[in-house]
């Protein structure tokens, strides 16, 4: 596996690094404080083509490689994760259209995904849990003529109200278990369909996380996506990518941590003239900072390379566990490292702190995944354990 950045790849990680240090980083602090949209940004972030690197020629993408697009997430989480985090979320959602989709939704979506003129959202938790959706999923979809009427609630939607498009879970056959839930496209103007509560969260404020409501909204019957039943496939390609895009912004996150912990240390005296820096514990704790960084960001460029076998690829949602606990681990260490300004507003480590556990709540559950993975490397079934 050959890690040396092509020169594109340089090109690319230099821009949006250059682009987070001097528009992201300067508003991150007021996007946390008044949970704003970073609108502006993700405008001017499509004129940078961010959102068509993965898409390809044919719908106005660039058709470049995953590495590419987790070079420029993380240099943007170093700015702001909650940029970030809209950006992967909306990433994941159309690659799940261009997977599944058929030629009529792609290339009525697609298009307008690839030059960030909308955005997406993917919709699965609901109110009554969103770990065990498999077997929880109430919303449902019931075939009327040539449309479904989707009837439920979905919660903690990212890009929520912003979004143009949701690829909303429903389902649509209850004696099927998980082969009879299937995915819907659904447009944010379609009648029946609405923003509940937007939650004040912990970190990743930028983000809106969102109830969607769905009260007899009538959507056309092309637009499921995919087949009836595929939702487990639609939801580990939306998964799979997500969860490198969020493994990108914890890396991200996490190596600003660490730069401004650095920078800290070097100026902080303690017993003039030494400075923290020249404390053995901090000199140790700073490389156990930086090996954890470039494990967790090597790591997730791995786990996006083409599998050697297809089907259910773990990888990415591998380098996502690790990703995310290690961010929250750096971002601890960093504030443990500042001592009592590390927990001041003084500082963004404490929204770094923040925006690293929301980071670990988003998509897909962890604690759940972990159980999930377990499953697919002993070669289990997914299901719960066999009964006599
Ligand atoms: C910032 C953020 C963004 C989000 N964005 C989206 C989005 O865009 N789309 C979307 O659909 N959802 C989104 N979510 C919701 C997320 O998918 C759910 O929060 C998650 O699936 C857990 O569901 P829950 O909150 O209902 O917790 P519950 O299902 O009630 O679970 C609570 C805890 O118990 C654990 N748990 C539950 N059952 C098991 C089990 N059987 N084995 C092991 N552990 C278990 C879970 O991992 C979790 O930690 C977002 C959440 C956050 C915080």
């Amino acid at each position: 596996m050959d890690f040396i950045l092509s020169e594109e790849q340089q090109m690319i990680k230099k821009t949006f690094a250059e682009y987070s240090v001097n528009e992201i980083a300067p508003v991150a602090e007021e996007i946390d404080n008044k949970s704003l949209f970073p609108r502006e940004i993700l405008k001017k972030m499509a004129e940078l083509d961010i959102f068509a690197i993965l898409l390809p020629p044919a719908f106005g993408g660039l058709g470049r490689q995953r590495v590419d697009f987790l070079l420029a997430v993380e240099e943007i989480a170093k700015g702001s994760a909650s940029v970030a985090a809209c950006l992967s979320a909306s990433t994941a959602a159309s690659f799940c259209i261009l997977a599944f989709g058929t030629d009529e939704q792609k290339n009525k979506y697609l298009p307008s995904l690839a030059n960030g003129e909308m955005l997406a959202s993917f919709a699965l938790a609901e109110p009554g849990g969103g770990a065990n959706w498999t077997q929880t999923t109430s919303t449902r979809a019931v075939l009327d003529g040539d449309s479904y009427v989707i009837n439920g609630s979905k919660v903690f939607i990212s890009n929520a109200g912003e979004a143009g498009v949701y690829i909303v879970v429903a389902r649509t056959d209850p004696a099927k278990g998980p082969g009879g839930i299937s995915a819907f496209i659904v447009e944010k103007d379609t009648p029946g369909f609405s923003i509940g509560t937007v939650e004040k969260k912990l970190g990743l404020r930028g983000d809106p996380t969102a109830e969607l409501l769905l009260d007899n909204c009538r959507v056309p019957k092309q637009n499921m996506l995919g087949q009836e039943g595929d939702v487990m496939k639609i939801a580990f390609a939306n998964g799979g990518l997500d969860c490198a895009g969020q493994a990108a912004a914890a890396v991200g996150l996490a190596q600003a941590a660490l730069d401004e912990t650095k920078t800290y240390v070097k100026e902080r005296t303690v017993v003039a003239p030494s400075t923290l820096a020249n404390i053995d514990v901090v000199q140790s704790t700073i490389t156990e900072m930086a090996i954890a960084v470039e494990s967790a960001r090597y790591y997730n460029y791995g786990s996006v390379m083409p599998p050697e076998k297809p089907g259910m690829d773990p990888r990415p949602l591998m380098a996502a566990i690790q990703a995310k606990e290690m961010a929250i681990d750096v971002t601890g260490k960093a504030i443990t490292l500042l001592g009592g300004y590390g927990c001041t507003i003084d500082f963004p480590l404490e929204r770094y702190f923040r925006d690293a556990k929301t980071l670990f709540m988003a998509p897909p559950a962890m604690t759940m995944i972990k159980s999930i993975i377990g499953k697919i490397l002993l070669g289990v079934p997914l299901g719960p354990p066999p009964k006599k």
